[in-house]
């Protein structure tokens, strides 16, 4: 790192002595700015550029009054500069910088004008803010919106359409207003099972769902949570297996949002397995627990895979609705496995399937 050398006797009385550390600190902050600097002459001559903005846009050798278009090659930033000379406003420029990962940049050219020295020799001084990560979370609460949206309007229209069509006169056929009254039942607890794991997960995110550690007893966890699967298990033809280590310790876990966990897991296997098999796997390693998800379901296509923890990310969005899915319930496990310091991951095989596995610290 680099050091910033300041005597403590030019920290003195003496005007000259102060104005020289003055510029001494200007230097380091400049230096130091995860921001980049630069001073152009009125002929486009880089005489300044600091050591952020000469690494993010690849300089080729050191400003030295060089014109523009020599040292910096990419285009977009010279076409940035020649807009800011040209519009006499202030607003900032957007610079979309190609490379590594692509960034963005807003830019803006301030002038400097040196005590009494002639306008052609007037100096500007032009700042890139890195406004990537700005844009990339905009990008995700605009997607965010839009899904969740898209996600409730659909069930909604379903609603209205057919308590539209009770109300224009089907309500007099017995049969046909018990048929649409149980589609519209279906519909709406779809919203609300929406609603719900859209509050678990902005409670998650924001850190509002405390999670209370206690020494848990994962084998008894996991048992009666089979228990409730059996029913759904035996009518799709699947059989529900635990493998369960023996000497399992308690580890320590909130028990209610591990329980989430395991439930969400067990009902995505059974969900998605017709006539097979779904095993939960509980093994202890080193200092760690494993708990495995087993199923020899439809599995997921290798390109799907790095996504699938992502929100309302479904490799097949109408299968999902039609199981009752709301495409959240993996992006709510993550986040409470991550609250558990622990690791998630899946392997799975298109047609053969799955096996999600977490892993948790003792
Ligand atoms: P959903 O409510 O749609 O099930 P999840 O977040 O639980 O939402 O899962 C996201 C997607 O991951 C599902 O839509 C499905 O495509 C895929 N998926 C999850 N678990 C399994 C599994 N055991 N087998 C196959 N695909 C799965």
């Amino acid at each position: 790192m680099k050091e910033y050398l300041v005597f403590s006797k030019d920290i003195s009385s003496t005007k000259e002595a102060s104005n020289g550390v003055k510029a001494k600190l200007l230097e380091a902050v400049v230096d130091e700015m995860q921001n980049g600097v630069l001073v152009i002459d009125a002929k486009k001559r880089l005489l300044y550029a600091n050591p952020f903005f000469e690494k993010t846009f690849s300089l080729e050798g050191k400003p030295d009054g060089k014109n523009l278009s020599d040292v910096i090659k990419d285009k977009a930033v010279i076409e940035a500069i020649d807009r800011m000379l040209i519009s006499k406003e202030e607003k900032p420029q957007e610079i979309a910088v190609e490379g590594k990962g692509g960034r963005f940049f807003e830019a803006r050219l301030v002038p400097f004008l040196m005590d009494a020295a002639p306008k052609s020799q007037m100096a500007l001084i032009g700042f890139f803010h890195d406004v990537t990560e700005e844009k990339r979370v905009e990008a995700i609460k605009r997607d965010f919106v839009a899904n969740v949206s898209h996600e409730l309007r659909t069930p909604l229209a379903s609603i209205k359409g057919y308590a539209e069509t009770l109300l224009d006169g089907a309500l007099d056929d017995k049969k046909t207003l018990k048929n649409f009254l149980t589609i519209i039942d279906r519909h709406a607890n779809r919203m609300t099972a929406l609603i719900e794991d859209l509050l678990t997960l902005s409670m998650l995110e924001s850190h509002q769902m405390p999670m209370s550690f206690e020494p848990l007893d994962i084998k008894g966890l996991i048992n009666s949570i089979i228990q409730g699967f059996e029913k759904q298990a035996k009518d799709k033809g699947i059989k529900l297996i635990t493998d369960i280590g023996k000497e399992i310790p308690k580890i320590p876990a909130d028990k209610d949002r591990l329980e989430q966990v395991i439930v969400n897991l067990v009902d995505n296997a059974i969900k998605y397995t017709n006539n097979g098999t779904v095993k939960i796997f509980v093994r202890k390693s080193d200092n760690m627990l494993q708990i495995d998800v087993e199923d020899t379901g439809i599995g997921i296509p290798e390109k799907d895979i790095p996504r699938i923890f992502e929100r309302f990310y479904r490799v097949d969005k109408g299968r999902s609705r039609e199981l009752g899915g709301t495409g959240l319930g993996l992006a709510i496990v993550k986040h409470i496995i991550q609250g558990h310091n622990g690791k998630i991951w899946v392997k799975s095989e298109l047609g053969k399937g799955s096996v999600f596995s977490f892993s948790l610290p003792l």
